[in-house]
């Protein structure tokens, strides 16, 4: 199918298909709508291009759920951030899982009748994620799991988690697991941001018993699994995130009528910059490629530009972000996290240098 025929149809389905939020703003609510639009999208198969058919997909390529991300957050039916998780987990888990197990869970997450979180990060391993501690030990046929996770997104909404533990020492020691949330022995505590929400949490796992065959790939694949997912995140996933860009950014042109064009322009800029590195990097996702250590680019030019926006806005609508409880002061306060998830700033750009410029450590 044409990529812009299906968007056409796609479009004229959602003008037909009234999704719209309903006023409740809370976190409860978004992942409420999120379910709702998946449900929708997937019961009329929008959902279902560009996966897999062996995961209830209709196949065709990637850049299909790229457009449908772009068009439904774009238009604001669902949050980027609780949206991007599908894009995140559902490849991770096509790529590694047990085919029976993939084929039986994927649909679940395309459908909305499931949200799934990612149990990567550590008290102290976040960029030094080879570092993690979370331990698993063999016990028969299952592996007995303690230790803690946190700045787990939606964890508290979450029915499984993508879960990296140690089996060994050193990179090879990483050993993934899928892991049901209401498994004996976890306890799930949600944290409060500055923006006001609680969006992650701490994830604390006491003699947690998995089954062996929800490991996903081999011992030790843990490491690849986690440098594997990093391109989706960075690529049909911050593809509709950059489409919400743009719809806040038209709605900044519509309330800050005295601005100053230049700074527009210069906000802009960095977003038009950002959407064709992005579509570059999509296409050559469509193409086939293995994208790698290049994607920091792409998420280096992802922060500047989010951040860039929301500075804006607080310059060209004094006060708004200040003094208003409103989106704008929400989404300020968040897009200082776009320089932290999914790898700092200050990492991208120590693997740009070392890696793309070849210009060796420090
Ligand atoms: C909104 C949000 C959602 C998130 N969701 C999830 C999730 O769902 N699942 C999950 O597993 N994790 C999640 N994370 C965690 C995220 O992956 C980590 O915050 C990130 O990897 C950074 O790790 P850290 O917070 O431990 O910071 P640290 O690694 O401790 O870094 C602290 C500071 O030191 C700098 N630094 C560290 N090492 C170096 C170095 N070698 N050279 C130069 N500077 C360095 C960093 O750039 C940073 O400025 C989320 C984070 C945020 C903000």
């Amino acid at each position: 199918m044409k990529v812009e025929q299906f968007r056409a149809d796609l479009r004229a389905w959602l003008d037909d298909n009234d999704l719209t939020p309903g006023p409740d703003r809370s976190l409860q609510g978004h992942m409420r709508q999120l379910a709702r639009v998946h449900r929708a999208l997937y019961d009329a198969d929008w959902m279902r291009y560009g996966w897999p058919v062996e995961v209830g997909g209709l196949g065709g390529p990637a850049i299909l759920r790229a457009v449908v991300g772009e068009e439904v957050v774009g238009r604001g039916l669902a949050e980027p951030g609780p949206y991007s998780m599908l894009e995140v987990l559902a490849p991770t888990m096509i790529d590694y899982a047990p085919k029976e197990l993939a084929a039986e869970m994927v649909p679940r997450l395309l459908s909305g009748r499931e949200q799934w979180c990612q149990g990567f990060s550590e008290p102290g391993s976040g960029s030094d994620l080879a570092s993690l501690s979370t331990r698993a030990v063999p016990e028969g046929d299952d592996w007995i799991v303690n230790g803690q996770k946190v700045w787990t997104s939606f964890a508290q909404y979450s029915t499984r988690c993508i879960l990296l533990t140690r089996t060994a020492p050193g990179h090879a020691g990483i050993t993934a697991f899928f892991v049901d949330m209401d498994t004996p022995g976890i306890t799930v505590r949600p944290l409060r941001t500055m923006h006001g929400v609680d969006e992650f949490c701490e994830v604390y796992f006491d003699d947690v018993v998995i089954p062996g065959d929800r490991m996903l790939g081999q011992p030790g694949d843990g490491w690849r699994l986690a440098m594997d997912l990093l391109p989706y995140e960075r690529s049909t996933c911050f593809w509709q995130r950059i489409a919400y860009l743009y719809a806040r950014f038209d709605r900044l042109i519509a309330e800050a009528t005295n601005a100053d064009d230049s700074a527009l322009g210069a906000a802009f800029l960095a977003l038009h910059t950002l959407r064709c590195r992005s579509r570059a990097t999509l296409h050559r996702l469509a193409d086939g490629a293995r994208l790698g250590p290049e994607t920091s680019i792409d998420k280096v030019l992802l922060a500047g530009a989010e951040q860039r926006l929301y500075d804006t806005a607080r310059d060209l609508l004094p006060g708004v972000v200040e003094l208003d409880k409103c989106q704008w002061r929400t989404e300020y306060l968040y897009s200082r996290a776009a320089t932290i998830y999914g790898g700092t700033a200050e990492i991208q750009r120590n693997i740009i240098a070392r890696r793309l410029l070849d210009l060796g450590k420090e």
